[in-house]
């Protein structure tokens, strides 16, 4: 059995969900049982969005859902009209109907179950199943999403779920590259990448693999196969550190343009006021990153903490600090237009000077690095945004990725 997942370029409009089609086609055609999940075409879920802010400015997450999760379902009925016409059976679920069970945390909720007996009932019936991605059912009977990227987790739960031989996740370039195509026209596709090395790619912006999907694939074992929707090429596969073939120093540049940076002005000299503030965070489902405190090098000084978030989960973010701020009377200051470039490679572990060749690198590009973290295989810099870029490139060109 065969997971294939197409996003959402790769089902854009009525040709290339044929194209799509006749892929799918011919992996059954070649004697395997394939499930297929889909994204929502093109720029459809964008467009969904706009609507809702059209008509109010802070939907209920909960109708959020119900509006956003439209988008795969009308892919996944166009694919299964496209395949029938080839002469094979197809049936089309929600994955509500495909049993992906999630927690109640509207877009962005948790996938924590698959009861995947209608869909192995659908393949005995020699079905072609087409799964709707991003997408389950709470806990408590409502549609959820799962965030941004989020089909791809639907892939890898439903391969782990049936014990499928492969995840397939069909995309708009050739597979995972040593830094996004978009942005260094030079970067080289590669051949496989650890999951360690691929967690924090994702995690540092490689939007080419949703991280949770990563996550989900290491622990229960899936393989996943990213490969090129539009042309036959062998794509990378996403292996345990052990199969890898490629120990670069260095295997990728990556980069995220939408974090901003929180800086919490006049701290009190309380115990306990980093957990408050860094739980109050975590129980508004907001991400932080990057977190630095300073303590008062002068009587008169005031205390400070900073930390970068998502620019989404601003809103959030606010307003789950606000009571806290208002409590100990410290002033909240945002700059929202931050961004985020990071080397990864398991290879740096037994390389010092790496970080120090970063630095310079950035520091001879006129780029100012405003907060640092590290994990044993990946440095990460916070710089404005405006120059992520022109980061992605020095770096690219300094660590002789190309
Ligand atoms: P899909 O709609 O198929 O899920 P995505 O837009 O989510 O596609 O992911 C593919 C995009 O990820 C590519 O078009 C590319 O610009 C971007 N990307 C970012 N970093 C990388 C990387 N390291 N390798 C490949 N693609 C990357
Ligand atoms: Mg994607």
């Amino acid at each position: 059995t065969v997971v294939m997942k197409f996003g959402g370029t790769s089902v854009a409009d009525a040709e290339r969900i044929k194209r799509a089609a006749a892929r799918i086609v011919a992996k059954r055609e070649a004697g395997s049982r394939v499930v297929v999940v889909l994204s929502a075409r093109g720029k459809e879920t964008d467009r969904l969005i706009a609507d809702a802010l059209e008509i109010s400015p802070v939907p209920e997450p909960r109708e959020m859902d119900m509006l956003l999760s439209t988008g795969e379902r009308v892919s996944c009925a166009l694919a299964a009209m496209a395949i029938s016409d080839m002469g094979h059976r197809a049936i089309s679920l929600t994955g509500s109907q495909a049993g992906i069970v999630t927690d109640t945390s509207h877009t962005k909720a948790r996938i924590l179950d698959v009861r995947a007996d209608r869909i192995m009932k659908a393949l005995d019936d020699d079905n072609i199943v087409l799964v709707a991605g991003f997408q389950g059912v709470s806990t408590a009977k409502d549609v959820t999403t799962l965030g941004r990227g989020g089909s791809d987790t639907t892939a890898v739960a439903l391969a782990a779920a049936i014990n499928a031989d492969v995840c397939e996740i069909y995309t708009d370039v050739a597979g995972v590259f040593n830094a996004d195509p978009r942005i260094v026209p030079t970067a080289r596709k590669l051949d496989t990448v650890s999951f360690d090395e691929m967690l924090e790619m994702s995690a540092s912006g490689a939007g080419v693999l949703q991280l949770r999907s990563v996550e989900y694939a290491r622990n229960h074992g899936v393989r996943i196969h990213c490969r090129s929707s539009f042309e036959d090429t062998p794509g990378t596969v996403i292996l345990s550190e052990a199969e890898t073939m490629e120990h670069p120093l260095i295997t990728a540049v990556t980069h995220s343009t939408g974090e901003a940076r929180v800086t919490l002005v006049g701290l009190p000299d309380t115990p306990g006021i980093a957990g408050r503030v860094t739980t109050a965070l975590a129980e508004a489902n907001v991400n932080v990153d990057m977190i630095i405190q300073n303590e008062p090098q002068t009587t008169d000084a005031k205390a400070e903490m900073s930390f970068t978030v998502p620019r989404d989960d601003m809103l959030a973010a606010r307003a789950a600090l606000a009571p806290i701020a208002e409590e100990f009377n410290i002033q909240l200051q945002a700059d929202e237009a931050m961004g985020k470039v990071s080397i990864v490679g398991a290879g740096m572990k037994s390389h010092p000077g790496v970080a120090a060749k970063v630095f310079t690198t950035l520091g001879e590009n006129g780029i100012n690095i405003q907060m640092i973290s590290t994990s044993p295989i990946r440095i990460s810099c916070v710089v404005p945004g405006d120059k992520v870029p022109d980061a992605v490139r020095a770096l690219h060109a300094a660590f002789e990725l190309s």
